[in-house]
């Protein structure tokens, strides 16, 4: 059994504030969890929450919300759907690993360190195979082994100009 309360309480809400929302579906209109062919409602989550019903960890926007917050910036309250999805991912203990990672990181420096989200992160990319996809990530993250630079000779500036020394 679920806390509702607990999880309204961890997302920053108070029961009341969600009992705004109009029921107009328009965040499930632009949810990107749709856009991905897997049927979902942001609106009939808030509802079942509401009614103080448990949400299984099988539910779609549990296991697929990006936190993109386009069905925020559509909704005509700015309810923030993405926030709730978290706070419902932390009491049923759901949270990816990267996202186990990044609050550690958080508790421990008050920012994200990427080599402890790395650190942490590895058990998991090993076992789901992850590790082939390496020198991407290195790309990605915008470490590049040292490399030779041309040196430009100042003389030869297309604009006839006198360049600068490099
Ligand atoms: S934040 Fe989550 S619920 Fe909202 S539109 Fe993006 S995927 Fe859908
Ligand atoms: S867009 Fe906002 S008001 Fe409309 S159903 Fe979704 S959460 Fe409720």
């Amino acid at each position: 059994m679920q806390k509702t309360d607990h999880v309204i309480d961890l997302a920053g809400y108070k029961k009341e504030d969600l009992t705004v929302c109009l029921g107009c579906k328009i965040c499930a209109s632009v949810c990107t969890v749709n856009d991905l062919s897997i049927s979902t409602s942001p609106q009939e989550l808030l509802q079942t929450l509401f009614l103080g019903k448990d949400i299984s960890a099988d539910n779609p926007l549990v296991r697929y919300c990006t936190g993109c917050y386009r069905c925020t910036q559509a909704c005509p309250w700015d309810i923030r759907i993405p926030e709730i999805v978290r706070a419902l991912r932390d009491v049923l203990a759901t949270g990816s690993p990267f996202e186990k990672a990044f609050k550690g990181s958080l508790d421990i420096w008050g920012r994200v360190y990427e080599p402890y989200v790395l650190l942490k992160a590895v058990p998991f990319l090993i076992k789901e195979g992850y590790l082939k996809h390496m020198n991407r990530w290195i790309e990605y993250m915008g470490i590049h082994l040292p490399h030779k630079v041309k040196k430009i000779n100042p003389s030869n500036n297309s604009n006839g100009q006198k360049g600068g020394t490099l």
